[in-house]
């Protein structure tokens, strides 16, 4: 691989190609999400990687344009929301601490009635959709939303048979729901939450939106795209505190330790990583590891990141 202190050579496109036929070895290792039985038609040798820059660089390599599904990513975009809504409201409802178990624990949020750890694990995402119920009927429309306009893009939609599928599964967060419901952490009925939620999991974009619309995470609130506050500077920073710590389940110490990036990721394949003052990066392979998160993505990642330097740590 190139090292970007040798010289004129480097260039983020070439980085990207390489990384590519880098990580082709890896693919076999890890295992595509079939619990939603939708999301185990996707090929699982699918790879897109796209890095945009404050410096007004974008490049992409692989299948980097083709939508794929978002699932646990939105819920950066549902606390974006949330926290340009009410501002430190839904910290009432949903901490900011990371919670060392699986996305989709069910024991821990009882044992601490119905207080999720963080907005990131399903317990906690599902009290931020209720949240955001309350200001629209269209919750994934609203995020959608928020993608357009934060990345200055137009596609992307919702996955009708995806979140279908989801809705018809979805026994461990209806158990979730239940619980939040019976602890008052969220007003409306749990079933609606979560068919919500799985609607807002569904929505597919491409990593090249992705890493657009997570730049405003790094560039202090602002989008370069469409000119735009999209949050306050302050929010920004909070946001990209919570990925740092909680955005990748049970393996976000070793993700820190192997990446250094704020991140957040989906079981569809998908992890955004932002660099502060730099520029983000999205990655879609849609093979897992055995805690829910790209295994192909995650190397792409370490690699992206020792080579172009932008780890913050
Ligand atoms: N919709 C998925 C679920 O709730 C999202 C999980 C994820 O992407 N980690 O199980």
């Amino acid at each position: 691989m190139r090292n970007p202190q040798s010289g004129s050579e480097f260039s983020l496109s070439h980085l990207l190609d390489d990384i590519r036929d880098h990580v082709r070895p890896a693919f076999g290792r890890g295992r595509v999400a079939d619990y939603i039985p939708e999301l185990a038609r996707v090929d699982p040798r699918k790879f897109g990687m796209a890095v945009v820059t404050l410096d007004g660089e974008e490049v992409g390599t692989g299948d980097c344009d083709e939508p794929f599904s978002l699932q646990s990513i939105t819920k950066l975009f549902a606390l974006i929301l949330a926290l340009n809504r009410g501002g430190d409201e839904i910290w009432t409802r949903v901490g900011k601490e990371p919670s060392g178990t699986a996305f989709n624990h069910l024991a821990i949020l009882e044992a601490e009635q119905g207080a999720p750890r963080n907005p990131f694990v399903n317990a906690g995402a599902l009290a931020v959709t209720d949240y955001l119920m309350g200001r629209s009927a269209d919750v994934a429309g609203l995020m959608a939303g928020l993608v357009r306009v934060s990345g200055g893009i137009s596609g992307g939609q919702v996955n009708e048979a995806v979140a279908l599928s989801e809705q018809a599964t979805a026994h461990q967060n209806r158990a979730i729901a239940h619980i939040l419901k019976v602890h008052g952490t969220i007003d409306h009925a749990p079933d609606a939450v979560v068919d919500a939620y799985c609607r807002q999991c569904a929505l597919e974009f491409s990593v090249r939106d992705l890493a657009r619309a997570a730049l405003p995470l790094a560039a202090s609130g602002f989008s370069p795209f469409s000119r735009e506050t999209i949050m306050p500077a302050r929010l920004a920073r909070r946001v990209n505190a919570v990925m740092m710590t909680c955005g990748m389940y049970e393996s976000t110490g070793s993700f820190a330790y192997r990446v250094g990036l704020p991140a957040k990721s989906g079981v569809g394949g998908g992890i955004v990583a932002v660099a502060p003052g730099r520029g983000a990066v999205a990655v879609w392979s849609p093979e897992l590891d055995r805690v829910g998160n790209s295994l192909v993505g995650t190397i792409a990642l370490e690699l992206f990141v020792q080579n172009a330097g932008w780890s913050v740590l």
